[in-house]
């Protein structure tokens, strides 16, 4: 297949700039011995060992139902034709975020869609009497199979794309194919090795059979990479299509600290990184035997450590971890995972949930904050050249009251059966946006003579931090979204892998903008939280205590290592320390005055991306 072999030059050039990469020194964990190493962006934290487990080139069980060949024919051309435009949106997309460059993987599968030799094979078996699912299925592992035979990477990693898009094929004409292979992971752990992750595939994950991932795709600021922390996967991306090559059942060392990616090494190295993980341990048990004590900074100043949690189930996990709330409940997630969008009723039971599970503890709900990356299909929401700076959020929820009032009457309902619950809205930029929803919060609270509760925002754009004086004369609280607040005030699409360690939410620029939003808030007597990823940094974690930040909103995971580093201060010096911090030249500066961090933890890239510890 001619399209098969067309990438050469951009795969060399990948290879070179992978060997950049693979130059930078290693901090942390290395082989002593030879090794195929990828070099990706690190993701989440942590060295995990596993089996190769390719999800595009999983086994598929799928059925045989013979159709005529008018109907098979109709059907496939329907399924191609779903699939073209998908691919394309897919390449817009990635084009965008990553780069015309990048988005030649998915032009070279969108092109596979037009194979003649694939299209003649699969109706040749439609005409022997097979189904129209099962004959494409197998007219795409008939082909990707002669690639792969070959022993060579390039025609390899074809069969890869191949077999990729002719998974998307197969869930348009058996949509409940489209997810099958991970579901069926071995009972081993595996590294998930797939092109890229969907953040309600990356929720749904199996922590017992997934120890780590590595993706040819995504950024390390995506929800994915956000939910692989969440779970403590240790997790690598944009590890390019090479990846998809492995050979599955292959032994790999996922270094979600590094961003490497070690296949098949020498024995000894496997023994040398099982210690490694050890000493981790150790030193994460140190700390952790101190998480159920609050944080309290040398002077006696506390500082409220909460923990972002979407699900009542997650909640006990978060409360043994040192969680003392939820700060954070991202709620498009349940739409995310559910497939479909849920009611009123079902919301109300979800909300209840977590009320009752934090037993009396204080729980924040974000209300929904659909757009940028967090896309629900099933919403069909009009494609946006900048979905980042399109209809997300607030902007959303003011447009669609078939959204925004279920979730608020869910909302008020589980108020009325007691307990501390606050409502957030995501993506304010302007006061109207506020007074707006505030007034439909008041009227469905007052139809359904339910309890008033505090009502915040999310200070998550640059213009929401420089007025917030004027927002905090209208919210009940603040809570700063870092990952999207450095996204849109350094003008780094958080998603873009190339600019990962430039995203950094330590960029005094930041800092300045938090400053301004605390000197509004306490204007009105409000306080400020932060529940992006900054928090969940012990470093980050102590400027935001120093610039006048009262409650801090993380991955459970993080939250031992912020109260152990906060409880080595005083507030005083936290203060003196964030002047600095605000008056420093660039996030590199800033990073220099951390002289009591510790010297034996591994800090990568993850550490340094903005939303690394989210
Ligand atoms: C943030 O932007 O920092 C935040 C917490 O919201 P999300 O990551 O869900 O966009
Ligand atoms: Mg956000």
């Amino acid at each position: 297949m001619r399209t098969a072999r067309s990438l050469s030059a951009r795969e060399k050039r990948d290879a070179e700039r992978a060997e950049e990469k693979a130059a930078a020194p290693i901090h942390g964990w290395k082989p002593e011995h030879e090794a195929e190493m990828v070099t990706g962006v690190a993701a989440s934290p942590g060295l995990a060992i596993g089996t190769v487990h390719v999800l595009a080139a999983a086994e598929l069980d799928v059925p045989d139902t013979p159709v005529d060949l008018v109907t098979g024919g109709a059907e496939l051309d329907a399924a191609l034709g779903t699939t073209r435009a998908h691919m394309k949106a897919l390449i817009d997309d990635t084009t965008r975020r990553l780069g015309a460059g990048d988005a030649a993987i998915f032009t070279a599968q969108a092109e596979l869609l037009d194979d003649t030799d694939l299209i003649t094979l699969a109706c040749q078996m439609m005409v022997e009497g097979h189904g129209v699912a099962w004959s494409w299925h197998n007219a795409v592992e008939r082909i990707a199979g002669r690639f792969a035979a070959l022993g060579n990477p390039v025609l390899a990693a074809r069969a890869a794309d191949l077999r990729d898009v002719g998974r998307r094929v197969l869930a348009q004409l058996d949509p409940s194919l489209s997810n099958g292979s991970l579901a069926d992971l071995p009972d081993t752990p595996v590294i998930l090795v797939a092109s890229d992750l969907s953040p309600s595939d990356t929720a749904t994950l199996d922590t017992e059979r997934v120890a780590g991932i590595a993706t040819a795709l995504g950024g390390p600021t995506s929800h994915s990479a956000i939910l692989a922390r969440t779970l403590g996967l240790p997790s690598v991306v944009a590890g390019g299509a090479k990846l998809l090559a492995t050979r599955p059942g292959t032994t790999a060392i996922v270094d979600g600290d590094s961003g490497r990616i070690w296949i098949d090494p020498a024995a000894q190295d496997l023994q040398s990184a099982r210690d490694w993980i050890a000493k981790l341990d150790r030193q994460r048990a140190a700390q952790e035997a101190e998480r159920g004590k609050p944080a309290i900074t040398s002077d006696g100043v506390r500082i409220e450590v909460s923990a972002n949690v979407n699900r009542p189930d997650q909640v006990s996990f978060a409360m043994t971890q040192g969680g003392e709330g939820v700060g954070l409940m991202r709620t498009e997630f349940l739409f995310l995972e559910a497939g479909e969008t849920p009611d009123e009723d079902a919301q109300y039971g979800i909300y209840r949930a977590m009320i009752d599970a934090l037993d009396g503890r204080p729980l924040i709900v974000r209300a929904l904050d659909i757009g940028g990356d967090k896309q629900v299909p099933h919403l069909a929401l009009p494609q946006e050249e900048n979905p980042f700076l399109g209809v997300r959020g607030a902007r959303l929820l003011l447009r669609r009251p078939d959204l925004l009032d279920p979730q608020l009457r869910a909302l008020y309902r589980a108020a009325k059966g007691g307990g501390p619950l606050s409502i957030m809205f995501p993506m304010i930029t302007s006061a109207w946006e506020l007074i707006r929803l505030r007034a439909r919060c008041e009227e469905i609270r007052a139809e359904l003579n339910a309890p008033a509760v505090p009502i915040g925002i999310m200070i998550e754009v640059p213009a929401a931090a420089v007025q917030a004086r004027v927002l905090a004369e209208h919210a009940d609280f603040f809570s700063v979204g870092t990952n999207d607040l450095t996204q849109y005030a350094l003008a780094i699409d958080r998603q873009n892998p190339e600019l990962a360690s430039e995203a950094d939410s330590l960029h005094p620029a930041v800092l300045n903008l938090i400053a301004t939003c605390v000197e509004g808030a306490r204007a009105h007597g409000r306080w400020v939280g932060v529940c992006g990823g900054l928090a969940g940094d012990p470093f980050g974690a102590a400027i935001l205590a120093g610039l006048g930040v009262t409650e801090l909103s993380m991955t459970p995971r993080d939250i031992p290592a912020v109260k152990a580093r906060l409880r080595t201060s005083s507030l005083a010096d936290l203060e003196t320390l964030a002047g600095h911090a605000l008056h420093a030249a660039s996030a590199d500066d800033v990073r220099a005055l951390d002289r009591k961090g510790s010297p034996t933890e591994p800090h990568g890239a993850a550490n340094e991306a903005q939303d690394a510890t989210a």
